[in-house]
């Protein structure tokens, strides 16, 4: 039999996408299952925006449409772009719809990287991208996230992993899986870097929306001399709990931006219609009642999930600043992060991820979705205390 490509053996299956896939097969056997692993909340998405969609479909709107995505749409997303970020951007030629943020990042790492080129990444970092960037012919350079810097990249280390052969730096805030939010001064060190090294960045914002206790995202294309060098990737999956949607969209100067299209024709033609439909809903007022109340409904159960988290000997968790993740330091169990992923599996039924699996700085931690209904964050907390007493 002929061999696979080098390309496919290169990268490990997602860990967060296969613990949920798992979890979700003991469920269908009959296993009373507490799922902390991927990042899905259990709320649906809001009505309004269903509505939205379903009358698109109702109406007709189910033919492709342009490879950028529906003009309805992007100028929703120019709007959400002012309002929520003071950026202006032109929906005509900035903006590309996405079938999620994954897909805008690698629409923009296939739009810049060079084989054997270098992307500076975090460690830990989201699962996809060293996989996603590997796909696209480069090489991902982790650079640590210390929890003695609070997460964050400090200029020594970045201006220390840049080579000849970087091409782009790739970082995510509200970050998953530590709960980091860059703030203004966190983001001009990255712009500094960048500019006099002459590098692009990729700015994966997915979590921007859920920010707690005063911290706030500040979107790195609105800081001067970064957009014509910023690819920023956006969406509704976590925010507005529209994971299932595939919607995102791409902000991109237009040399780059006409570039993701052309690419976006072959692989995919264009995102799905009644979705940017639906997704635009969202966007073009400010978020509804109902969505702040979804917001301010996680603050509350993030803290008393974590508050519990605490209370059990050998965890030790912060509040997350943003995204809605606990980054659980187990070094006091002894255990891995993996030993300690498989006991809570095999001993409470209860799922998170192993923070190996986020890079080697992710060692000593595990992962847990705080998002979950409160009867479920509740005996989760029960079951992994009697399992670790
Ligand atoms: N980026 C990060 C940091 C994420 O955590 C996730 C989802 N787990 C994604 C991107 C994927 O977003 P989407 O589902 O919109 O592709």
């Amino acid at each position: 039999m002929s061999e696979l490509s080098k390309r496919v053996h290169q990268i490990m299956p997602s860990s967060t996408v296969g613990i949920a896939d798992k979890a979700a097969r003991l469920k269908l056997q009959g296993h009373k299952v507490i799922d902390l692993s991927a990042g899905r909340a259990s709320e649906h998405t809001p009505e309004y925006i269903c509505q939205a969609a379903t009358n698109a479909i109702r109406s007709g709107d189910t033919h492709q449409t342009m490879a950028r995505g529906k003009v309805e749409f992007r100028k929703a997303c120019a709007i959400k772009l002012s309002r929520d970020n003071g950026i202006t951007a032109d929906p005509d030629s900035e903006i590309i719809a996405t079938m999620g943020v994954k897909q805008g990042l690698t629409l923009a790492l296939l739009a810049t990287i060079n084989p054997g080129d270098e992307v500076i990444i975090e460690d830990p970092c989201f699962v996809s991208y060293y996989p996603l960037i590997t796909v696209a012919g480069g090489k991902g350079v982790p650079v640590p996230l210390k929890p003695e810097n609070n997460f964050r990249w400090t200029q020594e280390q970045l201006l220390g992993a840049i080579s000849e052969k970087t091409r782009a730096i790739l970082f995510n805030s509200p970050h998953n899986p530590t709960g980091t939010v860059h703030s203004p001064e966190d983001l001009e060190m990255i712009a500094r870097v960048a500019i006099e090294n002459d590098l692009f960045v990729i700015t994966d914002e997915v979590y921007e929306h859920v920010t707690w206790d005063g911290h706030q995202h500040t979107c790195l294309a609105g800081l001067p001399g970064m957009k014509e060098r910023t690819i920023s990737a956006m969406g509704l999956t976590k925010t507005f709990s529209m994971g299932g949607w595939r919607i995102g969209f791409a902000f991109a100067p237009e040399r780059i931006l006409k570039e993701m299209v052309k690419l976006q024709q072959h692989l995919l033609t264009c995102a799905g219609s009644f979705t940017q439909t639906g997704a635009a809903a969202a966007f073009e007022n400010p978020p509804l009642p109902e969505v702040i109340k979804l917001w301010e409904k996680w603050d509350w159960r993030i803290t008393m999930f974590i508050d519990g988290l605490n209370k059990i000997p050998g965890l030790k968790c912060k509040k997350p600043e943003g995204g809605f993740y606990g980054w659980v330091d187990i070094s006091e169990t002894g255990m891995t992060s993996q030993q300690m992923t498989d006991k809570l599996l095999d001993e409470a039924k209860v799922t998170v991820v192993p923070g190996a699996s986020f890079g080697e700085n992710g060692e000593g931690y595990i992962r847990v979705t705080c998002v979950k209904s409160r009867e479920d964050l509740m005996e989760a907390l029960s079951r992994i205390e009697d399992v670790l007493n």
